[in-house]
């Protein structure tokens, strides 16, 4: 699910703690970001993109990054989503060419051709689906790419400001699956709240 696009809306600005991901539940990996609430204010539709500047707070770094419209927004996200099926029909036809070309024996040419649609149908999905689940319409810095930055902008999901330490910055992320605690399910936003409250609080 793509972030929700308004003309002005909450954000964080994060900054990654730590350099290799920290192992969590279901043999995934996460990292740790201290964030900052931010409030983003689009240009106009149909205007160009604003240009911000931010001084992260962790390593006082200023960061620039392309504010775009809620229009440009919203269009960069379908843009993503239509790129993603196009990669998925990629993938589809190339295994069915596969299959159809092991079935009639087809010549290694067209074979390899094949295989190579569906090996880059498939990674064109899993990369491009993530760029599309994440555009929020905020660009620089890697923001929103595949890749794991070193600085990340996140638009406001509901009830994710509260997820930030008032005192230290320490930001918990919320959205994994929930877990069971004594017999009862968690929602992911309870399991990160119960992490906050926890948390080791170091005041800078
Ligand atoms: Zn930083
Ligand atoms: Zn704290």
């Amino acid at each position: 699910m793509a972030p929700r696009i308004e003309q002005r809306q909450q954000a964080l600005v994060s900054h990654r703690t730590n350099f290799w991901g920290r192992p969590s539940a279901a043999s995934t990996a996460s990292w740790r970001y201290r964030a900052q609430p931010r409030v983003v204010k689009r240009p106009d539709d149909g205007q160009p993109a604003f240009q911000r500047s931010v001084r992260c707070k962790v390593c006082k770094k200023s960061l620039t990054y392309s504010v775009h419209s809620a229009q440009a927004a919203r269009a960069r996200q379908k843009r993503w989503r239509t790129i993603t099926y196009v990669s998925l029909a990629i993938f589809v036809v190339g295994l069915l060419g596969f299959i159809l070309l092991l079935v009639l024996g087809g010549g290694p040419v067209l074979t390899g051709i094949a295989i190579a649609a569906s090996a880059g149908g498939f990674v064109a999905v899993t990369c491009i689906g993530q760029v599309a689940a994440e555009e929020t319409g905020v660009t620089g810095h890697f923001n929103s790419w595949p890749v794991i930055s070193k600085h990340a902008v996140a638009l406001d999901r509901p009830g994710v400001a509260e997820l930030v330490c008032p005192r230290c910055g320490h930001a918990e992320e919320f959205g994994r699956p929930s877990v069971y605690r004594d017999g009862h399910p968690q929602t992911p936003y309870e399991v990160a709240k119960a992490r906050l409250e926890a948390h080791d609080c170091r005041t800078p």
